[in-house]
């Protein structure tokens, strides 16, 4: 499993219906939200296998605007920071 941070914006008019899919999708637990800042968009740290499938978890009109990006811990004791992504 990989760890991915979603991002998703949405406009004011879909506050709603953004929260009540991903309730429905059983992921609103995940997500903390901008909106009362005046921010319309929801950060989410999930697992996945893929960043496709952590893209499935966006409500699908709000899909195309997600910025979603795979997430890794470094410690420096291993030098794993140097390491290439991928390798
Ligand atoms: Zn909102």
């Amino acid at each position: 499993m990989n760890r991915y941070i979603i991002e998703s914006a949405h406009p004011i008019e879909k506050c709603d219906q953004a929260i009540n899919d991903l309730f429905a999708a059983g992921y609103l637990h995940h997500f903390e939200w901008g909106c009362k800042d005046n921010d319309h968009t929801g950060w989410a740290i999930v697992e996945a296998e893929s960043l496709e499938e952590a893209r499935q978890i966006v409500p699908w009109y709000l899909r195309d605007k997600a910025r979603i990006v795979r997430l890794v811990k470094f410690d420096l004791a291993t030098d794993e920071h140097n390491k290439q992504a991928g390798s």
